[in-house]
């Protein structure tokens, strides 16, 4: 028998373990395990909670799941309860799938004052992830910068923009539903680096902020380049910027104004003991399509800094770490002897939940060629072995589902679920 470790529950572990199912057929036992007593990583802690409908993915990962030889240990740390060079010595093979949660630093003076949140923070907050249950950001009548031109940075925008009526049928988590329902910031203004052609907007996702019901986005017309140069960029690209094209056409004003600000690099964050202001520096595309500060600055007033700039890959003992890209050393997916990874943990922060699926094929091929034939190792016997002479308590796959159907029995009206935002509040409920 073949034994399979996959480490994070999310888009990338499941695939990893469809796949090695697939490779290998019943000859594979294969654990996936996870720090938090729930599964689904990104699904259900950074998909936007009005986006339901890429949500469903995970029934897809749920009969995965539920196949006699996967099973999902939930609640152990890996790298803490247990060390990675110990699970190498039990499983054929261990893949670390375990995403990019941390925020890349804004790197600029100020920026560790008190309302200044990385995305991975605002959007674990709204999403109800355990380590941001208390972020508290505040909301209410403030100016309010997200700084980045990626769809994380649309994703806070709009969620800040919505209406309590614009969150039903969402599974917001209900202490982000009665702040921001009972909030209104004064206005929303998303930095990009670089220009309107630039973005790393998908058109669904930008059209959505056109049909806010008290929010509506404004581009500078200053701001576009001439309408001929869309003609070269791929039709995707073409369909954003047409978009920002509307958005600087004249249009009924609605409270909160969601302001594109192109071409400004941050420089500094200013203010008296906490956010007021974010100082940005005008910038001009260089030779090499980057952007370059021409040294004229101005402010852009923000009691709430979001920085939505990228994410890295938390370092785990024992695994080597490419400090520069913010994720494993990697080649191709091989760390080392066994030792694989896949997904934002292999190659940053970029595509789709469906961009997983060809990396899950991937290691699964690179494992049966490195490995022909397994090596007689113990696997998940174990594992348990030494979970319980830890004195562990981990939460089984069947546990998760005594707690998905109490987050679905206490859900406010509508909506699919209330998730549990503590983890002592999932143990409880995961004994049913
Ligand atoms: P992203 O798409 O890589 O965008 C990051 C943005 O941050 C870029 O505009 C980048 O500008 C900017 N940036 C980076 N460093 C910066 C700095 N120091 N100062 C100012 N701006 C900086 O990343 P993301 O938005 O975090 O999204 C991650 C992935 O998840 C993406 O593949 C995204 O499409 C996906 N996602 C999809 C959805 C959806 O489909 N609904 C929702 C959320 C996320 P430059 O281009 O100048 O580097």
């Amino acid at each position: 028998m073949r034994h399979i470790a996959i480490i994070g529950s999310g888009p990338a572990g499941y695939y990893t373990a469809e796949a090695c199912q697939k490779q290998f057929g019943d000859a594979v036992r294969i654990d996936i395990i996870d720090r938090l007593p729930v599964p689904f990583g990104l699904i259900r802690s950074g998909v936007a909670p009005d986006h339901q409908s890429i949500k469903a993915v995970a029934r897809r990962y749920e009969a995965v799941a539920l196949t006699d030889n996967v099973r999902f240990v939930g609640k152990l740390n890996v790298g803490q309860d247990v060390r990675v060079p110990e699970l190498l010595a039990l499983y054929d093979a261990v893949v670390l799938a375990t995403g990019a949660p941390l925020d890349r630093p804004l790197g600029v003076p100020g920026d560790d004052l008190p309302g200044v949140i990385g995305s991975a923070a605002f959007v674990g907050w709204y999403n109800g992830h355990p380590d941001f249950a208390d972020l508290d950001p505040p909301i209410d009548g403030r100016d309010i910068a997200i700084i980045g031109n990626g769809n994380v940075a649309l994703d806070c925008a709009r969620v800040l923009a919505k209406s309590p009526a614009e969150f039903e049928g969402s599974d917001i988590v209900a202490h982000a539903y009665e702040r921001l329902g009972g909030a209104q910031p004064r206005s929303i203004t998303i930095l990009g680096r670089r220009g309107p052609q630039q973005i790393a907007m998908t058109p669904k996702e930008l059209g959505e902020l056109a049909h806010l019901q008290r929010a509506s986005p404004h581009v500078d017309p200053a701001d576009l380049p001439p309408v001929e140069s869309d003609a070269v960029l791929e039709p995707g690209q073409r369909k954003s910027v047409a978009l920002l094209r509307e958005f600087a056409q004249p249009a009924p004003e609605k409270p909160i104004p969601i302001r594109f600000d192109f071409f400004v690099q941050s420089v500094r964050v200013e203010g008296a003991g906490r956010a007021e202001r974010l100082v940005v520096e005008r910038t001009q595309l260089g030779a090499n399509g980057q952007a370059v500060g021409t040294g004229e600055t101005h402010e852009v007033p923000a009691d709430l800094i979001i920085s939505c700039i990228g994410y890295r890959t938390p370092p785990i003992p024992d695994v080597p770490y490419d400090e520069h890209r913010g994720r494993f050393a990697n080649i191709d997916g091989r760390i080392a002897a066994g030792l694989y990874c896949v997904g934002w943990a292999r190659r940053g922060p970029t595509g789709t939940i469906g961009t997983n699926k060809p990396d899950g094929f991937l290691i699964a091929e690179e494992i049966a060629g490195d490995q022909p034939e397994p090596a007689g190792k113990q696997g998940r016997a174990g594992l348990d072995a030494l979970i319980a002479a830890r004195g562990l308590d981990i939460v089984t796959f069947r546990d998760w589902q005594n707690i998905d159907l109490a987050e679905i029995e206490r859900a406010r009206a509508g909506a699919p679920r209330e998730k549990f935002v503590r983890i002592e509040d999932m143990v409880t409920a995961s004994r049913g």
